[in-house]
């Protein structure tokens, strides 16, 4: 099996794969899920596009399966330090200041995607009012897959940044109040 470098990036919401030389249409034979791209002259993974470990080791097994190439690719730009950082309150302007730039700069790297907050970090209801509090934002990790939410302070009330390791969103904090009929506004989440 013949070696050959490559570099991977971002392009079009897909980890593309670019190898040194040569061009691999016939890549799709392999049937990993894996296909060349004619105008960029590199390799992209189909199906889950935002999981890039993913993406690279399928990208990495058509490349042998079909062409008998072992790619190295030997940039890491894309590599997450998620594992080295945790959640935190937020409990002055300057820890929000430099958060605000941590996860800009992620973004802005195509390592984050800046996701809209799908559910609520607070429900209440006593059945008569439902009132939800959404987080301002979250941002998932393209490459371990987790989830962060990001919510600003608004002093005195503190901010919070939380992570969700296996990227579900578990933290909604439910306040209800029993319902007459039995019913609660919990089974309707
Ligand atoms: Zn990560």
């Amino acid at each position: 099996m013949k070696t050959l470098e490559a570099t991977c990036y971002f392009h079009q919401n897909r980890i593309y794969v670019k190898p040194a030389e040569g061009t691999y249409e016939m890549i799709y034979r392999a049937a990993c899920g894996v296909y060349w791209d004619e105008e960029e002259k590199a390799l992209y993974f189909l199906d889950d596009a935002t999981n890039y470990q993913l993406s690279l080791k399928h990208i990495v097994l058509a490349m042998k399966n079909e062409y008998y190439i072992d790619l190295i690719i030997t940039n890491t730009f894309m590599q997450c330090d998620c594992n080295e950082r945790y959640a935190t309150e937020i409990n002055s302007i300057t820890l929000f200041e430099e958060l605000k730039v941590f996860f800009g700069r992620k973004t802005a790297n195509g390592v984050f995607i800046d996701e809209r907050p799908t559910k609520p970090y607070y429900i209440w209801d006593d059945g008569s009012g439902h009132i939800e509090y959404f987080a301002d934002k979250w941002y998932r990790c393209k490459s371990c897959g987790c989830l962060w939410e990001f919510n600003y302070p608004d002093f005195p009330k503190l901010g919070w940044v939380k992570k969700y390791e296996d990227g579900n969103y578990t933290g909604t904090d439910i306040c209800i109040y029993q319902r007459k009929d039995g019913t609660s506004a919990l089974s309707e989440i």
